[in-house]
């Protein structure tokens, strides 16, 4: 059996009459930026999250840089952050010469260890860049309590955190990126809230931050040829937004989907004691964006079910705080040891909405065989 890690082509076969819908819509209405496709998936966002404001971005990253750039994370200011991410996360800080301060992860929900903060904040400290991995939160508590006391600002990386809210200690369970002063999307394809190329977006309760954001979007004008700010060519493309559009109608089916998936994962492999499977931590609602195990032998593993037909994924290989593009910052190895073990140890398995139960199972089998249970 082949299972694939990730495709696109069940779920567009499925919609194929609506997607083709929303595409000739936008070819009908005419050449479009920020046309009325990104107007009207921007309010279903703010809809779905809660947020205030929602502005459509050509990107996650973008998304980050924008923001970054806002906030004032430049120019020698320190921000605080996790090692263990996507690039991005941390090169919207360096890209304008903030400096990412890392802070090792929780080894159970592989974001940042919130116990670990204060230690790190200087005179220089500006903010919080706290990202939503994998399937879940960070403590968002812990956040914005230190925050509200160091007087810091909040920029969550909700890149895969489509769908996730958090409670904590709170009333009520607010959606990923609406609890910081602002926080990013991306809808990459793999996401759980994907497009069929690049897109992102930018949510804030904040009305000042918004304005900024919409304003650094189109090359920093406030009117048009008149430039208060240097900004950015950063649109959240008309067509991209037609198809994300289709794929809000399903967003909650697809959320549930990936949960009954996991769940199999979670059944079948809960006796092999040479894993160890997600564990969510706080009041909080997960997304299995990724469905990560911890596994002994991972790279063995992980070649056994390659060369049984199995798509999977390891992210991610190598923490920032190693990676030769931040060698400058002085880091080296042992810094982190939370992250580097998971970086060896950490393995995704297939998960999106269309995998087939069969399939999962297949998954399951070939790992059970390899531990030989
Ligand atoms: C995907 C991702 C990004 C970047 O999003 P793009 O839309 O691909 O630019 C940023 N941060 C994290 C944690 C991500 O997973």
């Amino acid at each position: 059996m082949e299972v694939n890690f990730y495709t696109s082509q069940r779920e567009y076969l499925a919609k194929r009459e609506e997607f083709q819908q929303a595409i000739e819509n936008v070819l009908k209405d005419g050449i479009a930026t920020l046309g009325k496709e990104v107007k009207d998936f921007e309010k279903s966002i703010e809809d779905f999250t809660g947020a205030k404001h929602a502005i459509g971005v050509a990107s996650g990253t973008d998304g980050l840089i924008l923001t970054s750039d806002i906030l004032g994370y430049k120019n020698g200011k320190e921000i605080i952050t996790s090692p263990f991410t996507f690039l991005a996360s941390t090169s919207c800080i360096a890209r304008y010469g903030g400096k990412p301060v890392f802070v090792d992860i929780d080894p159970e929900t592989f974001n940042i260890d919130t116990t670990k903060i204060e230690e790190k904040i200087t005179k220089d400290t500006v903010g919080l860049l706290p990202i939503h991995l994998f399937c879940q939160m960070a403590n968002m508590d812990d956040i914005m309590d230190i925050s509200k006391k160091h007087n810091l600002s909040v920029l969550e990386d909700a890149a895969e955190a489509f769908g996730m809210r958090w409670k904590g200690k709170g009333d009520t369970y607010r959606h990923a990126g609406a609890i910081g002063d602002i926080g990013i999307f991306s809808f990459f394809p793999t996401k759980t809230l994907g497009a069929y190329g690049d897109g992102g977006m930018v949510i804030t309760n904040d009305d000042k931050l918004a304005e900024l954001t919409k304003i650094y979007r189109v090359h920093g004008a406030k009117a048009k040829y008149h430039y208060d700010y240097i900004g950015y060519n950063s649109r959240l493309d008309t067509m991209q937004a037609a198809i994300l559009l289709v794929k809000m109608k399903y967003i909650n089916d697809a959320i549930k989907r990936r949960e009954e998936i996991a769940n199999i994962y979670k059944e079948r492999l809960k006796d092999i004691e040479e894993l160890k499977l997600p564990v969510i931590k706080g009041d909080q609602m997960p997304v299995y964006y990724v469905f990560n195990i911890l596994c002994e032998k991972r790279d063995e593993l992980n070649a056994f079910l390659k060369k049984s037909g199995i798509g999977t994924s390891i992210y991610y290989p190598m923490p920032l705080h190693l990676q030769n593009c931040f060698s400058y910052l002085g880091y080296k190895k042992g810094d982190f040891p939370v992250a580097e073990k998971v970086c060896g140890e950490i393995l995704a398995l297939p998960i999106y909405p269309e995998i087939k139960d069969e399939e999962v199972e297949y998954v399951c089998e070939k790992i059970r065989e390899f531990y030989k249970k």
